[in-house]
């Protein structure tokens, strides 16, 4: 089936209906990735073993399956293979990835890797947690009261890729159409660009959301739209949001217009509050009032900009994990790059992608051993056995190897 990836020995995660059917062997697909991706790679998966190992006592176990992208596949598969088949074959056929990060060169070359798989494998759910780990050095008072999960759609909206640059003859031929058909007045020396947002792709983002919401029991789901502007984009994101959870989850969720009309602004037993913001209010409010909010639901851009806020309220993006994920298939992901200055050197802080293995083990329903690693990461930075780039945050602290701190963390299981 592959040409060059090695199955080991282990059984495939299969989807069953709407459900997930995980073994106790899970086969995984890793990508250590490219700069600092070999030395974070390698000290997330010896956490994620050890607290496997540790949790249940040797009877569930990963079988690691490693895939190449990057600078790895170009070793494997001959220069200028970046993103190889096999990858692209094993991730949906096996389920659950996780990556460390891929270089992105700037103009020309080859596009970025990310969005390629994210494209490819119709990974339309960008899924972010944000939520603080005591003993992290935050530049917020109360840094323990947000605790959110946000879903940004990944596929379209600005970042869609439809745009032109100004003066060129297609740029040209938009503007005319635009200001003779449609009657409206684009200056002649404008670049153009366009924002779809479709019913399906909300509805994709906002039924994942939801879900998510009612499997772990979560009071709210916030749609982040800039309607008030963009009335037929971000406007109609958010109404077909509210549709969506009427129409799918009517039993299990509430407008929050309703909640105010029938019940007093107290939610009833096991209803999920559908609410929405206004997006320059909502980074008011993740500041102001943040225990208001467990999972925001956004489009594209707006997603980026409010993932980036939120994980630099609790620390920062070095602490930050992340995953793309479409119906079933999930690849996880540290949130931040390949950092090249540091590649090799064993220094830089592995946390982001240790905390998307924790989504991983969260994903393959293996809860005992995800909380382990929060603690066990949790323990370490209390103890203030730290990488530079904390240490630097801390007072007293002692400055240890990205190696160290994975072991440090294994003993603090
Ligand atoms: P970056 O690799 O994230 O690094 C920027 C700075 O962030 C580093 O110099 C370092 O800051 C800090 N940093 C990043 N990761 C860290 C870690 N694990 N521990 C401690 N500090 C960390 O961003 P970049 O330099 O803009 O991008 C480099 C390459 O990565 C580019 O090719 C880019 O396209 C790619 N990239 C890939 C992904 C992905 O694969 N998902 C995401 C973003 C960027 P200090 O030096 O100040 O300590």
């Amino acid at each position: 089936m592959f040409d060059k990836v090695i199955v080991p020995d282990g059984e495939k995660i299969t989807v069953e209906g709407d459900e997930l059917k995980i073994p106790d062997n899970p086969v995984v697909a890793f990508i250590e990735g490219d700069g600092i991706g070999p030395d974070i790679w390698s000290a997330t998966q010896r956490v994620l073993d050890a607290s496997v190992e540790k949790t249940y006592d040797g009877a569930k176990r990963i079988a690691w399956m490693e895939i190449s992208a990057g600078d790895k596949a170009q070793e494997v598969y001959g220069e200028g293979v970046v993103m190889p088949d096999d990858t692209l074959k094993a991730i949906p056929e096996f389920v659950v990835a996780i990556k460390g990060p891929l270089t992105t060169p700037i103009g020309g070359g080859f596009r970025s890797l990310n969005v390629t798989m994210r494209q490819k494998l119709d990974l339309y759910a960008c899924v972010r947690p944000v939520r603080w780990i005591p003993g992290v050095p935050s530049p917020v008072k109360h840094p323990e009261k947000l605790n959110v999960v946000i879903f940004r759609e990944n596929t379209e909206d600005v970042y869609a890729g439809i745009e032109w640059r100004e003066g060129t003859d297609d740029a040209v031929k938009i503007i005319d159409f635009v200001n003779s058909e449609m009657g409206k007045n684009v200056r002649g020396d404008s670049g153009v660009g366009i924002k779809p947002i479709s019913i399906t792709g909300t509805k994709n983002i906002a039924r994942k959301a939801i879900k998510y919401a009612i499997q772990r029991g979560l009071p709210s789901v916030t749609f982040m739209h800039k309607g008030n502007i963009m009335k037929f984009t971000e406007g109609a994101f958010k109404d077909w949001g509210y549709e969506l959870a009427a129409e799918e989850f009517g039993d299990e969720t509430l407008p929050e217009s309703e909640l105010w009309e029938k019940y007093d602004g107290k939610a009833p037993e096991g209803k999920i509050v559908v609410k929405d913001r206004i997006a320059d209010s909502m980074f008011q409010q993740i500041l102001l009032r943040p225990d208001e909010y467990h999972v925001i639901v956004t489009p594209n851009l707006n997603g980026d900009y409010i993932s980036d806020a939120a994980a630099a309220q609790v620390g920062g993006l070095g602490m930050a994990p992340g995953a793309n994920m479409g119906d079933f298939v999930a690849l996880f992901e540290a949130t931040h790059g390949t950092a090249p200055k540091y590649s090799g050197l064993d220094k830089v802080n592995p946390s982001s992608l240790m905390l998307s293995g924790v989504m991983m083990l969260e994903y393959l329903g293996w809860q005992e051993a995800a909380d382990a690693v929060i603690d066990g990461i949790s323990k370490t930075i209390q103890q203030k056995h730290v990488t530079y780039d904390l240490e630097r945050q801390m007072e007293g602290a002692t400055k240890v190897k990205t190696s160290e701190y994975a072991t440090k963390i294994i003993e603090n299981i």
